[in-house]
């Protein structure tokens, strides 16, 4: 990975949604001390996964004994108390979602609790497709599929299982039931990069929005000689379609994706930068990985138990909201600390030590 985008003195943008605001303040309980609003919630439902993608799951993983796993019925309530004071948008992620058993009935529960709930999936979909009535059934509108590279050998080689042919079933069913499906692929100079034809010749047809998310040195990620840029994957794309950039009012979406239209296109190309052009500015997000610890920062190790304050005979949720607040009051700024992590060890080094299989991306 090379650190030559990082200017070892470079400051954050001034932004004016950083203007300083009262952390915590009764009148917006997720404004945070940096002025952003955190309405944004990723809840990991566990650790496992059935894939060993090399740039996300150690080789020896351990993982979390069940009995430290928050139950649904926790994360559910968990849930239900954040959306009362200002969460919009939850995503559930993993490991990997499906592997947990009774995840598609968990997520039929949580939106008939809540239809208004803006719920969404971070999936590798290879066990997608048997669920896919039923959650558009459910109300599920948006899925989030991970998938780096079209070549059955390269994904083979990348995720450590031949699962492609699972992955693009999924694709196709959920599109036949009216989910919007983006496409997450990890840019990759040795996977991806040299193969923008395939994945432009896939959305020709189909109307998803794929993304490029820049290898991020978290855990695992820090991948020597592996790490594009966006704007790389955006030259690679360009040798092959004009790219017109979508007005972010037209975009759809509020993530940090930057979208292309392509003329002759069906689906739309987009780069996510959390490296070479961080979005931290408008971050909004927390993150509760699945033994119900809470993560400000994908760039920090910190983390903030719930579980104990959750099951505690006489604490409970209201206790678990009040940690929340605080520690979304002090959410940091990851590109500092990405930065930090340059400086004190160059580029080989990932910034939090904790792999992105357990944080759930
Ligand atoms: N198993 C699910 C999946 O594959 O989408 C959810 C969990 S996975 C950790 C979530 C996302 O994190 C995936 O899109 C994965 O590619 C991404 N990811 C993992 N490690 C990463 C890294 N070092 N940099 C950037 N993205 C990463």
């Amino acid at each position: 990975m090379t650190a030559a985008f990082l200017s070892p003195n470079a400051s954050l943008p001034q932004d004016p949604r950083l203007s300083r605001a009262a952390p915590g303040s009764a009148a917006d309980p997720f404004m945070d001390a940096h002025g952003r609003t955190v309405s944004y919630v990723r809840v990991s439902v566990t650790d496992r996964c059935n894939l060993r993608c090399q740039y996300c799951v150690c080789d020896n993983p351990t993982f979390t004994p069940h009995e430290d796993i928050l139950r649904y019925e926790e994360i559910a309530a968990l849930i239900a108390r954040l959306r009362a004071v200002g969460v919009e948008k939850v995503r559930l992620t993993g490991g990997e979602p499906f592997v947990r058993k009774g995840f598609a009935a968990f997520v039929e529960r949580l939106l008939a609790a809540d239809p208004g709930l803006d719920l969404r999936i971070t999936t590798n979909a290879t066990l997608l497709e048997p669920h896919v009535e039923r959650l558009a059934a459910a109300g599920v509108r948006r899925i989030n599929i991970s998938l780096d590279t079209l070549d059955r050998a390269a994904f083979a080689r990348v995720t450590g299982r031949d699962l492609l042919d699972h992955v693009l079933r999924a694709v196709e069913a959920c599109l036949g039931a009216g989910i919007r499906v983006k496409i997450n692929a990890v840019a990759m100079r040795d996977v991806n990069l040299g193969r923008m034809a395939d994945f432009l010749h896939f959305i020709r047809t189909r109307p998803v929005d794929m993304r490029f998310i820049e290898l991020m040195p978290v855990g695992h990620g820090a991948q020597e000689g592996r790490w594009c840029s966006g704007e790389e994957i955006l030259e690679a794309a360009r040798e092959h379609a004009e790219l017109t950039p979508v007005p972010r009012a037209r975009a759809a979406t509020t993530g940090p994706a930057t979208l292309y239209d392509l003329r002759g296109h069906a689906g739309r190309l987009g780069v996510i930068t959390p490296v070479s052009s961080h979005f931290c500015a408008t971050c909004n997000r927390l993150r509760i990985t699945s033994d119900g610890r809470l993560r400000t920062c994908l760039f920090s190790d910190r983390t903030y138990r719930l579980r104990p304050i959750l099951r505690h005979p006489h604490l409970g949720l209201e206790q678990v909201v009040r940690v929340v607040r605080l520690a979304g009051a002090s959410k940091p700024i990851g590109f500092n600390l990405l930065q930090q992590a340059f400086r004190d060890h160059g580029g080989d080094h990932g910034v939090c030590t904790t792999g992105m299989s357990s944080i759930g991306g």
